[in-house]
């Protein structure tokens, strides 16, 4: 088994290479498109549950070096700002979608970009597309243009309504008067409303290190922990025999809760900023006992093929968000399991969708010591 790849969110190097010609991974912002002719369409990016766009949450560059047709692979992960979308276990307010394409293909060149040059000649290429197609708000598929200047595009009347409000009331005229406003160039043009997307910071990724010596097996963490209990338990001797009953039905809830739990923080504990891990094929960490079972909960593949395990976002990831975790509700999840299809296929679209698991916080002690 291969280890583990961890990803850490740190503040751009340089935002000109978080664009689609460096195959970048990163968080928030617009999407850097891999295949730039084929997005999603607004209906395909809703939420599931308050049928509202959803936007960029990361995007991960993962190419298969076995496999000439996955020679760039992306994918893509999207998820509703709305936070009374997240209150539930369900996961239909994230999209995840696994683009490839082989190392001959229209859009890149052959041979790698140049990193020192990130001005260099693609940039026109990139530009051709984006400026006819994307929405100005979020950077997906903007299929609707604003009636009055016809320049700006938008994915949904919804983002319209937010970029109306955050400037383009103002810009709308200029643009409806100037004579050949399309030939603007987009990236000056265009006016991503910070609000409305998730920060944009560079996902930098790194192996796990190695087991810590002093980290415990699980069996020991048991054996710890009930004999903890145990000793605790006999202070409340006094107890009415309902109470006891009680008492030791949530403890033994605890104690499960624990198992996963404490497994799962003592393995971060190694990265404790980490904020995803990786391992196509692998085995995720839970968070909790309540786990999929992998022949009935994660569908196949529209090709047939069982999918598994690529990776999984962690909570660590909700502090850069800049997401209000005061209020209730807010945007939350234990961590986000994404399976992908274990052959890789080309079926289908271009932006194939891939299947999502949420896990939430088994308990109040949990998310406590979170
Ligand atoms: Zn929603
Ligand atoms: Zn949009
Ligand atoms: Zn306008
Ligand atoms: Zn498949």
């Amino acid at each position: 088994m291969t280890c583990v790849e961890l990803g850490f969110a740190v503040e751009p190097s340089d935002v000109r290479l978080l664009v689609s010609r460096y195959f970048p991974s990163k968080i928030g912002g617009t999407p850097a498109w891999l295949d730039q002719a084929n997005l999603p369409s607004s209906r395909e990016v809703a939420c599931g549950l308050c049928k509202e766009p959803t936007v960029l949450l990361l995007q991960i560059y993962a190419p298969d070096t076995e496999d000439d047709i996955a020679f760039h692979r992306t994918i893509f992960l999207t998820c509703c700002l709305s936070a009374s979308c997240h209150v539930t276990d369900s996961a239909r307010c994230f999209h995840v979608f696994r683009c490839q394409l082989p190392r001959r293909n229209v859009f890149y060149s052959f041979e790698p970009p140049d990193e020192d040059n990130p001005e260099s000649e693609q940039r026109q290429v990139d530009e051709r597309f984006e400026a006819a197609r994307l929405c100005w708000v979020c950077g997906f598929l903007g299929e609707k243009s604003c009636a009055k200047c016809h320049t700006a595009k938008y994915c949904s009347r919804q983002h319209q309504i937010i970029h109306w409000k955050n400037g383009h009331k103002e810009e709308c005229t200029r643009l409806s008067q100037s004579q050949g406003g399309n030939e603007t160039k987009t990236s000056e043009r265009q006016c991503v409303v910070a609000s409305a997307v998730f920060p944009q910071l560079e996902l930098v990724i790194e192996t796990e290190p190695e087991v810590v010596d002093e980290e415990k097996t699980d069996e020991q963490r048991m054996r710890e922990y009930e004999e903890f209990v145990k000793r605790e338990g006999s202070g409340v001797a006094e107890a009415a025999d309902v109470e006891e009953f009680e008492r030791e039905a949530a403890e033994q809830k605890h104690v499960e809760c624990d198992k996963a739990f404490r497994r799962f923080k003592d393995r971060i504990s190694r990265e404790p900023e980490q904020v995803l891990r990786y391992q196509r094929h692998g085995m995720p960490l839970w968070v909790s006992d309540k786990t999929p079972s992998l022949q009935h909960d994660v569908p196949h593949c529209s090709c047939g093929s069982e999918r598994t395990f690529e990776f999984q976002v962690m909570p660590q990831l909700l502090n850069y968000l800049k997401v209000d975790s005061l209020n209730e509700p807010s945007i939350d999840w234990g961590t986000l399991v994404v399976y992908t299809c274990k052959r890789g296929c080309n079926e289908g679209t271009p932006y194939h969708e891939e299947f999502i698991f949420k896990q939430s916080f088994n308990s109040l002690t949990c998310k406590e010591t979170r």
